[in-house]
């Protein structure tokens, strides 16, 4: 048996697989166990913001993997208390304290707990087709039908607004509401932008009502977008942020950032290895990364020159080219599973973001060169 026998012979089915063993990755590129190599567009759901396998992300893995691998929480660390410190210097000024934990959806579990202690409400108001994880209280925020109807009963007490209609918003936010949860920019969505106006309103809205606005930065987060972090784009100042995906390059992590106005006392919630040593490790080499190469500012620029490029392709299957930094996405008229069959075939490995969208999610160190052969082999399948 080959590898992705024994996969298929042993795991659970579910995911829609993608006919290829990925053994080996360096920066933006990826190999299988064929030796063929992909320019990698997915990094695992776009978590490799540094690129694969980073030096500096592998020295210190290995260094602390040689020091201490786990701590629990009732402990001080000298790599947590680190970065816990790293993480509030560089969020938006109204983050204050931080919870670490070992993934997105954990992050968004954790953040609606905080809201609905710290408020004494118990509603929580998500967007529509918005993407916040797939545990049930994530899931309850999580829109999507298709990946909730198996699991009633959700948790109670969550509605869905549409995007960008600030008055469809203010129905549903009452002195009940305990936050409201959003992602600037949709991932999992289809890369659909927020307006800047509509964030500033939200914002508004919940101040006026006394709900918290959580910002769920998990894919967004860490220079994806051409910021640190995409709420900067808008200068929000959200009451929690959550965080994963590419915190710690590669190594599962996630964090909640809070402000003052978040209010909790020991024994509320917790996890065995939230803040373990390693990751720890690993989100600081990251940040530390991210910082010194300037790579939130070089997702800005390569961001602005693949989507250039990408709108000179000549195709009518092409409804528009949309994104911000190195989130970008390519929106058909028609189904999107064919084209990255297809782009996977010339080497290149994209997602999708819906039905009909193709998403880009690189690594933030790609290069011109490389982003050019991307638009190249998706102007031949699209022609
Ligand atoms: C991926 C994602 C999550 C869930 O993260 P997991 O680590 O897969 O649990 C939550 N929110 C957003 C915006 C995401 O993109």
């Amino acid at each position: 048996m080959d590898s992705k026998e024994l996969q298929s012979a042993y795991e659970l089915p579910l995911y829609a697989m993608r006919d290829v063993c990925l053994v080996r990755g360096k920066g933006s590129k990826v190999w299988d166990d064929q030796g063929n190599e992909y320019i990698d567009c997915a990094t695992g759901n776009g978590v490799v913001n540094v690129g694969h396998c980073n030096e500096q992300i592998v020295k210190a893995i290995t260094e602390q993997a040689q020091t201490l691998l786990t701590c629990a929480g009732a402990f001080y660390n000298d790599k947590r208390a680190e970065l816990l410190a790293k993480l509030i210097e560089i969020s938006p000024d109204s983050l204050t304290k931080a919870f670490l934990c070992n993934s997105g959806t954990e992050s968004v579990e954790a953040a609606l707990k905080f809201a609905r202690l710290s408020t004494g409400r118990t509603e929580i108001v998500s967007l529509m087709r918005g993407f916040h994880g797939r545990t049930f209280g994530a899931l309850s925020a999580t829109f999507n039908p298709k990946y909730k109807k198996d699991f009633a009963p959700l948790v109670p007490g969550f509605s869905h607004a549409p995007l960008n209609k600030i008055e469809k918003l203010a129905e549903k936010v009452s002195n009940e509401t305990a936050a409201v949860i959003l992602e600037v920019i949709q991932g999992e969505g289809g890369v659909n932008l927020a307006d800047s106006d509509y964030l500033k309103e939200v914002q508004a809205l919940c101040q006026e009502r006394g709900a918290l606005l959580i910002v769920d930065e998990v894919q967004t987060g860490f220079g994806r977008t051409g910021k640190m972090f995409a709420c900067e784009h808008y200068d929000l100042r959200p009451d929690m942020i959550t965080l994963a995906k590419a915190i710690a390059g590669g190594v599962p992590m996630g964090a909640v950032l809070c402000s003052d106005r978040i209010s909790v006392s020991f024994g509320k919630h917790g996890t065995t290895f939230g803040g373990n040593p390693l990751a720890c490790a690993a989100a600081l080499a990251s940040i530390s990364y991210l910082q010194s190469n300037d790579l939130p500012v070089q997702a800005a620029q390569n961001g602005t020159y693949f989507m250039d490029r990408l709108r000179e392709i000549d195709s009518p299957k092409i409804r528009e080219v949309r994104g911000l930094g190195l989130m970008v996405a390519v929106e058909l008229k028609e189904k999107a599973t064919p084209y990255l069959k297809a782009l996977m075939d010339k080497g290149i490995l994209a997602l999708p973001a819906g039905p009909t969208v193709l998403r880009f999610l690189p690594p933030l160190t790609i290069s011109k060169g490389e982003l050019d052969s991307v638009v190249v082999a998706l102007g031949q399948v699209l022609s």
